[in-house]
């Protein structure tokens, strides 16, 4: 795994879509002490955009130096109006007590107006672009 897909993402508008650094994921695993546990199966289920399970190590250098990559819509309407945030998350939020196994990894969060703090979350990306979209229509409507 080379640990980054091609993808043309982010937000012009917040900005957040540049990369901090050009470590690779390799350089950055390579900074991390031989002995740390994270080198170490985790036992917290993150996963890539693709729903593929990753490492802990692969996760950290995707939040910390590619934010472009977490962003999968974000609508802004204009100063002072509310904003969609529609994000990968990695981290599975999904409480597994019955039998679906499927991770939960990605969300929408609404922030301002009358919706603010409203939040759905989802299995896949398509999932969540379709969540996007109906947290657009819940804004403007
Ligand atoms: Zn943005």
């Amino acid at each position: 795994m080379t640990g980054l897909p091609d993808l043309e993402v982010g937000c012009e508008i917040c900005g957040l879509r540049s990369r901090r650094g050009d470590l690779s994921l390799e350089e950055f695993t390579a900074t991390i002490p031989a002995g740390s546990s994270l080198h170490l199966p985790s036992g917290i289920a993150v996963y890539d955009r693709d729903a593929e399970p990753i490492s802990m190590i692969h996760w950290m250098w995707l939040i910390e130096f590619h934010p472009e990559y977490k962003i999968v819509r974000h609508t802004h309407s204009g100063e002072g109006e509310p904003w969609i945030s529609t994000v990968w998350l990695g981290l599975d939020h999904a409480f597994h007590f019955e039998g679906d196994q499927t991770p939960i990894i990605f969300e929408t969060m609404i922030f301002g107006g009358a919706h603010d703090q409203y939040q759905e979350r989802y299995a896949t990306e398509e999932q969540a672009r379709d969540g996007h979209a109906r947290a657009e229509l819940r804004v403007t409507t």
